[in-house]
């Protein structure tokens, strides 16, 4: 693993550029490593080595099988340096040493052998239509993807572009975010050990407007994946409309976590703690919007407060503590701002509210901050905050719930908590989200396709969706009169 240079076409070199950029701690602030800064050049230079792997390399023209194979080894190698890749996880997000090796890198490693499977299972439709015709359809490849990922789940949500992509024979171009490109790097190095032929996989890192952009934009690239904010996601469809490129989107939410008077109620606040804190709310499907049945309302949030105070908050790579620091300076000032407004909008504080002080007074902790008596019109109810923050509303009954968790731009993920089946099932009917989840939060399962409605994107990644999003289909007609 090289982080000072590109992976492009199976081998290690630098930007043309020359220059490199710190990745920097969040618990720590100090510098992590030193990381090449790609641009424009460097783009041209990766699409073509994908290209040329795509229209004449052997990838997409092996047998599906070997293909699989490939991609099953590339999940071995992962699990193999589990260590090392959750390490570099947490040094660059701040997320606990747990979540990291536990939970990401985990479940990274078993969507590529999920998708390692599919390479064989890929398959067009025989349609007997007429006497006098075969017809029958095929799925290609779309050719050279190009990826772009966020700094939340580097490597997770990497994998979910990744995994599905090769394993129907397509290339690909990764651009991770620029906070948080080493699990990509290490990913990088192991490629060859797997037996992926050169050019297949290729990272740039640098900045997004640079070489994000000129991935977007570059004429040899046939679709880009992206996942990150509504705004970066908007800009990328404008500017891949220019030659009609293929684009799935999985943006931000705010998402509703509705909870009923006949809920259990203790699993609901361990679920709304999970729906808000897991990964320091850094989570595109966070449940940042808590609808809290009024019948309950006291009980509950008493409660739920108790235990938010005793979430430890502090260094990721100790085993006790269960937050550890928001990604960057510019998102703590981000989360504070948005803290500040809350106040000022005349939403109740509860508890938390500013940063925590953990050890030397290094490094970018929050506390986990509870918004009362919050209304959607607020500013901290309708955008995305991306950080600890739990917004509080109350509600009288189910189609108030339903109305009030549906009034937001975004429709990612929502969760309901009740003991009544009809209503769970009502409520997940008439949710406007990708992902309903019923006395639950934050499940995920790599058979199960995930994405947004609204301005949460589109497309599905995960499950058969993500092959669809990957495949082309072709039609053959062949006349036998
Ligand atoms: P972002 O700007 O959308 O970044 C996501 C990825 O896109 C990064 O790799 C970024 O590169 C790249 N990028 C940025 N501008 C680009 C452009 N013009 N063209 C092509 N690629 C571009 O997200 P962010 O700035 O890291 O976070 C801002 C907010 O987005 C967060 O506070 C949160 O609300 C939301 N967000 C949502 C998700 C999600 O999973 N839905 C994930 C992360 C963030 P650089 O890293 O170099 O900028
Ligand atoms: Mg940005």
């Amino acid at each position: 693993m090289q982080t000072e240079q590109l992976f492009i076409g199976g081998a290690w070199r630098a930007p043309v550029s020359g220059e490199t950029y710190p990745t920097i701690n969040p618990a720590t602030e100090e510098e992590s490593a030193r990381v090449a800064k790609g641009d424009e050049r460097d783009v041209d230079v990766a699409v073509q080595a994908a290209r040329k792997a795509f229209d004449s390399g052997p990838w997409p023209r092996m047998s599906a099988g070997e293909r699989g194979r490939i991609v099953w080894k590339l999940a071995d190698l992962i699990i193999a340096n589990l260590d090392e890749m959750a390490r570099l996880e947490s040094i660059c997000t701040g997320k606990t040493l747990f979540d990291s090796g536990k939970v990401e890198i985990p479940f990274a490693a078993e969507v590529f052998r999920y998708y390692a499977g599919w390479a064989t299972k890929i398959h067009g439709e025989t349609l007997a239509l007429r006497e006098g015709a075969f017809t029958f359809t095929l799925r290609h490849p779309v050719g050279v993807v190009g990826a772009i990922v966020p700094w939340n789940f580097p490597f997770l949500l990497a994998s979910w572009k990744i995994a599905p992509a090769l394993a129907a024979g397509n290339t690909v171009v990764l651009k991770p975010a620029s906070l948080t490109p080493l699990t990509a790097l290490k990913f990088a190095g192991l490629c060859a050990e797997a037996g992926l032929p050169e050019g297949a996989f290729n990272v740039v890192t640098g900045p997004g407007s640079k070489a994000g952009m000129a991935l977007v934009r570059h004429p040899g690239v046939d679709k880009i994946a992206f996942t990150g904010s509504t705004e970066v996601g908007k800009q990328i469809m404008r500017e891949a409309a220019g030659a009609l490129k293929r684009v799935s989107l999985e943006l931000g939410g705010k998402s509703p976590n509705i909870v009923f008077a006949d809920a259990d109620t203790e699993a609901a606040i361990k679920g709304a703690m999970t729906g808000i804190f897991y990964n320091k709310g850094e989570v595109c499907a966070a449940g940042s919007r808590l609808f809290v049945e009024e019948r309950i309302h006291d009980e509950f949030m008493a409660k739920l407060t108790e235990w938010v105070k005793g979430l430890k908050v502090g260094d990721p790579m100790d085993k006790a503590r269960r937050m550890g620091p928001v990604v960057s300076r510019q998102q703590m000032e981000t989360v504070l701002a948005y803290i500040e407004a809350g106040k000022q909008e005349g939403a109740r504080l509860v508890t938390g509210g500013g940063r925590a002080k953990v050890g030397s007074g290094k490094g970018y902790f929050i506390e986990p901050t509870i918004f009362d008596q919050v209304s959607n019109r607020m500013k901290i109810a309708r955008e995305e905050i991306f950080g600890p923050v739990l917004s509080v509303i109350t509600f009288k009954d189910l189609e108030e719930g339903i109305a009030e968790g549906n009034t937001t731009t975004y429709g990612l993920a929502a969760a309901v908590w009740t003991r009544d089946v009809a209503k769970a099932l009502r409520a997940a009917r008439a949710i406007r989200a990708g992902t309903v989840w019923v006395n639950a939060y934050n499940l995920y399962d790599a058979a199960l396709p995930f994405g947004g409605f609204k301005e949460s994107g589109f497309g599905r990644e995960l499950g058969a969706a993500g092959i669809e999003l990957y495949t082309e289909v072709k039609t053959v007609w062949v006349d036998l009169s």
